[in-house]
């Protein structure tokens, strides 16, 4: 039997192109356009997952989510049409398991019910961001990037002192980059690219932080 997915979402359109999408995937998809009714519904017969807007009417998306743990353990893909909204939600520890901004490409967000869905249950959870120095590997939600050498020591410099802010002398260190062609334009051109690469895997996630007239920052 298909699993059964609900659309939490007050944009008819949007809802409906997303419905179309989890019906390719084989979902069985429900849409609500209201809050309250959404909740009701959800506890009296709870789908496999919720896709969940945070503006919504009569009972916004964040009240509904925490109502929801108050009793239940079912996953949760919160969506937001504003970037700045995820730190506070983040903050706020609304208890969903994913986020997305909008406009988010649907696929992605299939990606996403797939991963969740599949851990759902005793599997430990994929890491966000997950460094392997020995593979020379990162993966964002398990997905390998293409990353050059350079640009894998950087991230991997980064991502092991999260908070602590890298000159772009120490992150030239970290590339062990020909220190002929070492420059600190080299460096941004290299987070350039790597920001690039992140956010193609996982919109919005944003790690690497611009710290003004210091360098970078890596924030997760
Ligand atoms: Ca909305």
């Amino acid at each position: 039997m298909s699993q059964a997915i609900m659309i939490v979402e007050d944009e008819p359109e949007l809802a409906a192109l997303v419905a179309d999408y989890a019906r390719a995937a084989g979902y069985t998809p429900q849409v609500f356009g209201d809050g309250r009714e959404a909740l009701a519904a959800i506890r009296a017969n709870p789908p496999a997952l919720v896709v969940l807007d945070l503006m919504l009417p009569s009972l916004d998306g964040l009240s509904l989510c925490r109502a929801l743990r108050e009793t239940s353990e079912l996953p949760v893909i919160m969506v937001t049409a504003r970037v700045e909204e995820i730190d506070r939600l983040l903050g706020l520890e609304a208890g969903a398991d994913d986020y997305l901004c909008k406009p988010f490409s649907p696929r992605e967000l299939m990606a996403r019910i797939k991963a969740i869905l599949r851990r759902a249950g005793a599997a430990p959870s994929a890491p966000v961001l997950a460094i392997d120095d020995t593979a020379r590997l990162a993966r964002v939600h398990g997905q390998p990037l293409d990353l050059t050498p350079s640009e894998f020591a950087i991230l991997a410099a980064l991502a092991r002192r999260p908070g602590q802010v890298f000159s772009r002398a120490q992150l030239l260190d970290a590339a062990h980059a020909d220190s002929l062609e070492a420059t600190d334009r080299a460096i941004d051109s290299h987070i350039k690219n790597l920001r690039r690469k992140i956010d193609a895997a996982a919109p919005c996630l944003e790690p690497i932080r611009s710290i003004y007239g210091l360098g970078y920052r890596f924030d997760l």
